[in-house]
């Protein structure tokens, strides 16, 4: 079972089908299957065999799905790059994975310089852009053109299929080993229930394809069949542009991405009826964001994944149905049909139903380890189950409710609070537009609630009018004692709100320990 297996089948039953769509460049199936082929046939070439890695740093293209086989295609390891990293990090990834080949785009090439002095690693650049090939780089297409076809090297199974790296939402980013089958198995099981891809439909990349969320839609897109419709990064006019004219059936967007779209001015008079599968995941949604979608999308169906990238990434699904029961749209959902999922204690116990405790996950879809740090990996996978780090509670019907990262849980006065419910009450208040609360140092309760808040378009709420609010949604003592308003959050490369940043201005320049 390789990842490759789908652009075989694809090839076969689809030939002429567009494989991907960007802009006004479209190519089917059988020309995806042949650039593969030739492309791969050039980075065995170049050098790369059996498990070598190769990186991406691009922004979202047709070309970026074309690596995404070919690499596997010529034997080698997918390593995609976080594109909002700076240069030092970026050849801190490179180094760490010891990709020799790097592969980039337009928007890359003036890093290029730094990012080879401080990763001697990279040996060859390929250039992924539209211009002319820059100096020292082979071209793309120039590769394609020049080799002829070879055969699938067929690795698959328990192969790894791709290092990705891990939001860098809480800390470092970790390489993440993933085989083929883990990939496989989330793909298929997110797809088993029905209401993840349209099958024959037209998935649009609006989200990173570097980061493994969209990584495992561009999966599921190719288990199911049909295409793949790309724009190079998110804007909201881009995507609701995209979605209009190509009559996207599918797309999965983070919260904030959401957000953004509903509420943009620039989107609010695109057709976006064609739209039938909207997943979103990645990072917790408030109620308000999603009522509001549900208005600005009333033909797509809706479904929440709950994952990690060491996850592959999908753990639990919420289906459409389930959108429809009040409760449940707090939830996260079930185990995916692929997953098993449990909340322990401290000591690995799992707790009774209602009791909060760590989301744990076991089955076929749990990562190989993480690249090159044999401890984190034993300490995560230990007794066999994935520890994600994600408190949680489960209800007797096997509901998933993620009431927060651990690390983002703030003690005060001895009271635990969920940055995540804080968050939910003030996002219902008409003039918050996005918001994020963290616990901030407090001689008196040892950590206090502060809220960060982005005011709605023209509105100037006040700290005490937002208390209040909070106060009258849930219990007084969660509602933040300090506000503090911006005109933006800080964002990782993912879309997630980077609370770190925020508490780092807090505690003295590091990020707290809590554990
Ligand atoms: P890092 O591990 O480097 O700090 P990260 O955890 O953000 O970064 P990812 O693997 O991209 O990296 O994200 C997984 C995390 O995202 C989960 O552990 C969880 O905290 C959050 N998450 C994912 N899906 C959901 C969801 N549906 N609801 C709430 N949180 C979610
Ligand atoms: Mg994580």
């Amino acid at each position: 079972m390789e990842i490759t297996q789908a652009l075989h089948r694809a090839a076969q039953q689809t030939p002429d089908l567009p494989a991907t769509i960007v802009g006004e460049r479209v190519r089917t199936w059988t020309e995806c299957r042949d650039r593969v082929a030739r492309l791969a046939a050039a980075l065995q070439e170049l050098g790369v065999g059996a498990g070598d890695r190769v990186a991406m740093l691009s922004l979202n293209s047709d070309r970026f799905h074309e690596y995404l086989f070919a690499v596997p295609w010529a034997g080698g390891v997918v390593t995609p790059v976080n594109i909002r990293w700076s240069p030092a990090e970026i050849a801190f990834s490179l180094e760490d994975a010891g990709a020799a080949v790097l592969v980039v785009d337009d928007a890359f090439v003036p890093a290029v310089p730094a990012i080879l002095e401080a990763a001697p690693v990279v040996r060859t650049v390929v250039y992924a852009g539209d211009g002319a090939v820059p100096d020292g780089m082979v071209g793309f297409e120039e590769l394609v053109a020049g080799h002829e076809p070879v055969d699938d090297a067929r690795r698959g199974g328990a192969e790894p299929y791709g290092i990705y790296y891990t939001g860098g939402t809480t800390g470092t980013p970790k390489g993440v080993v993933l085989s083929h089958a883990n990939l496989l198995s989330s793909a298929l099981g997110s797809t088993a229930a029905g209401s993840f891809m349209t099958p024959g439909g037209r998935y649009l990349h609006a989200a990173p394809m570097f980061h493994l969320a969209d990584g495992a839609a561009w999966g599921a897109r190719n288990v199911v069949g049909g295409t793949h419709v790309i724009v190079p990064m998110f804007t909201p006019a881009g995507v609701a542009a995209a979605i209009a004219e190509h009559e996207v059936t599918d797309v999965l967007l983070v919260p904030t991405m959401i957000q953004m779209l509903v509420d943009a001015p620039e989107a609010a008079d695109a057709d976006l009826t064609s739209l039938r599968h909207l997943l979103y995941g990645a990072s917790p949604i408030s109620e308000a964001v999603l009522e509001r979608a549900a208005k600005r999308l009333p033909a797509a169906e809706f479904t929440q994944a709950y994952g990690m990238t060491e996850l592959s990434p999908v753990a639990t699904l919420l289906q459409p149905a389930d959108h429809a029961v009040d409760h449940l749209r707090r939830s996260a959902g079930r185990a995916a049909p692929h997953a098993e999922v449990k909340i322990v204690d401290e000591e690995d116990r799992e707790v009774p139903y209602g009791t909060v405790g760590e989301i744990v996950s076991r089955g076929p879809h749990v990562m190989l380890g993480y690249w090159n740090r044999p401890e984190e990996t034993a300490t995560a996978l230990r007794g066999g189950w994935m520890h994600t780090g994600d408190g949680g509670r489960m209800d007797e019907q096997g509901y998933v409710y993620v009431v927060d990262r651990i690390k983002d849980m703030i003690v005060s006065g001895g009271e635990n609070v969920y940055s995540v419910e804080v968050e939910n009450a003030l996002a219902k208040h008409p003039d918050v537009a996005s918001c994020a609360v963290i616990g901030v140092p407090d001689d008196e309760w040892g950590e206090r609630v502060h809220a960060v808040v982005v005011p709605a378009a023209g509105a100037t709420p006040s700290a005490d009018e937002l208390r209040e609010h909070v106060k009258g949604l849930i219990a007084g003592y969660k509602a933040p004692r300090s506000v503090e308003f911006r005109d933006a959050l800080p964002i990782s490369g993912a879309g997630k709100i980077l609370k770190r940043d925020l508490r780092a201005e807090h505690w003295s320049g590091s990020d707290r320990a809590v554990s």
